[in-house]
């Protein structure tokens, strides 16, 4: 990694007080991937959350949560698996379907997913809690740090963070750590009205429909790298 980008030469966020450790929801490995190394190089104890259940189809919900687990493994971190409840979230978007992306339906998707984030963080004595959703620049930041605040007002002396995790490097080192990880380059949002959208744009734009499953950063296309097929 290019030395302007190293965690050393970032300036290390500090946890809103009283909070010593926080409860981050993660959405996948290569948006978790600079948030947590951010957090660790800021020696704050932090415990990696998964609730995702809008991610369609379940292969593609468990690719991206083994992604997740592996980065988490490596790097020591805590990992929560929580529940694929999809007739939950379908129950909570009913209505919705057509919106677009950044619209009400991404709004009730961030709320449903940090209300699960903050009722485990109060069964568990977490404070604070984040999410790595902001790191995207798909996504309006804004619109997440609103769901958070409002989920975690429902609980007494409960924050959520809104720190700016793209900022000082982030978003490059993102990148960076996701191809050094060959993380699994996902090619839309994560649920099936974003997939079907982005197969409309495709089409539209004459590009081939999404191939889920195949592509990886830093691997042009190529599988994974494994004991089996190192090319190193
Ligand atoms: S586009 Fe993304 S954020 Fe919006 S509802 Fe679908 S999965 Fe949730």
């Amino acid at each position: 990694m290019a030395k302007h980008l190293s965690v050393e030469n970032y300036q290390r966020p500090a946890l809103p007080a009283p909070a010593d450790s926080i409860l981050l929801h993660s959405c996948c490995a290569p948006c978790a991937g600079e948030v947590i190394d951010a957090l660790l190089a800021s020696n704050i104890k932090t415990t990696v959350f998964f609730y995702n259940p809008n991610i369609h189809p379940q292969e593609e919900y468990e690719i991206r949560k083994q992604e997740n687990i592996r980065f988490c493994q490596q790097r020591e971190v805590p990992f929560i698996d929580a529940d694929y409840d999809l007739d939950n979230w379908f129950e909570r978007i009913r209505g919705l379907e057509n919106a677009p992306e950044r619209g009400e339906r991404c709004t009730v998707c961030f709320d449903m997913r940090f209300e699960r984030t903050a009722l485990y963080a109060y069964e568990h004595g977490f404070s604070l809690i984040s999410s790595t959703l902001g790191i995207s620049r798909w996504k309006d930041m804004e619109q997440i740090n609103n769901s958070g605040t409002r989920a975690a007002a429902r609980w007494q002396d409960m924050q959520y963070w809104t720190f700016n995790w793209r900022k000082q490097g982030g978003s490059q080192r993102m990148i960076e750590i996701s191809k050094q990880e060959n993380f699994y380059q996902q090619e839309y949002c994560g649920c099936v009205y974003s997939l079907r959208d982005t197969n409309r744009w495709r089409r539209a734009n004459g590009r081939t429909r999404v191939e889920r499953g195949v592509k990886f950063y830093g691997r042009d296309g190529l599988p994974p790298l494994t004991d089996n097929n190192n090319d190193a």
